[in-house]
């Protein structure tokens, strides 16, 4: 069965510090750390992403092109034939960066032949230059880019989605696809996603197990839903694996497909999150289901 990863995060400062830090983050012994003594939500995913800043704008292109290498590298190294990648939205300081992709995604499939790849953009919902933005996606999707990710605070309450609306339906107009990330720590969020047109997938989502409106409105609308076993029990979006909502969720009928969020950082690869969605009680004709639903669910 083909692993892909719909939900993976480029994790540039946290590759950039491993680079070019003189003494990097050792994140097995970070997430040991965290997991122990920081409480499980916000703070947890805060402490979990603070890590040395270098700035993408001083770095060198082909520093930039290294670290999507590394991340394309690992995912396909994980057991993955597709990866969907979230690019930083400082990608944008590179005009080029759709080449520089380009140019990583061939390197790995010269040690990876069967290797795919689609790149997405992560856009920061406060950027002030947010306009100028939405104005270069058109220009962005016949380049090659297959979607973007809205990030947005707060994170974990409700946000005002009058400016992602707008974002939305500039990218649904340029052919793109929108992901967003949303209910993980609590159901908030999720309603109001669900009602955008464009926004066909969201990202953890776990808290609508805890409302079953939410359940039906995701089922009613088809909108899938990217699952994260690992960084959902490292967060705190789940007490445990086995509190994970996955089966729930596939017998109300959502779209499920599968991903690592930040595999570096999570200490996972796919292969790890097939096996772990199979320990919750996945057959394999269900695990072939979330294979071909990725197939037809990336952006
Ligand atoms: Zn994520």
């Amino acid at each position: 069965m083909d692993l892909i990863d719909l939900h993976q995060n480029t994790e540039w400062p946290a590759r950039l510090d491993q680079v070019l830090s003189s003494s990097p983050v050792d994140w097995a012994e970070r997430r040991a750390s965290v997991q122990s003594a920081v409480p499980p939500g916000l703070a947890r995913l805060q402490r979990m992403s603070a890590v040395p800043r270098f700035d993408l704008d001083a770095v060198d292109p082909v520093v930039y092109e290294g670290i999507l290498k590394e991340a394309l590298l690992a995912a396909a190294h994980g057991g993955a034939v597709y990866t969907e990648l979230r690019l930083p939205q400082e990608s944008v300081v590179h005009p080029q960066f759709m080449e520089r992709f380009e140019a990583a995604r061939a390197s790995v499939t010269e040690t990876y032949p069967d290797f795919d790849a689609g790149a997405i953009l992560s856009m920061n919902l406060w950027d002030p230059m947010l306009r100028e933005l939405c104005d270069a996606f058109g220009d962005a999707a016949a380049a090659g880019l297959s979607g973007i990710e809205i990030i947005y605070v707060p994170y974990a309450a409700e946000a005002d989605w009058a400016r992602g609306r707008v974002v939305a339906e500039a990218a649904g107009a340029a052919g793109m696809g929108v992901t967003v990330p949303a209910g993980a720590f609590n159901a908030s969020n999720l309603a109001s996603l669900a009602e955008i047109e464009q926004i066909g997938r969201i990202g953890h989502a776990v808290g609508a197990a805890s409302d079953p409106g939410i359940m039906r409105l995701l089922a009613e609308r088809g909108v899938t839903v990217e699952v994260c076993l690992t960084s959902a029990v490292v967060l705190g979006m789940v007490p445990s694996l086995e509190a994970h909502p996955l089966p729930r969720f596939l017998d109300a009928g959502i779209p499920v497909v599968l991903g690592t969020d930040s595999p570096m950082r999570m200490g996972t690869d796919i292969a790890g999150e097939y096996a772990k969605a199979a320990s919750l009680g996945l057959s394999r004709a269900d695990l072939e289901a979330v294979s071909s639903r990725a197939k037809a669910a990336a952006l």
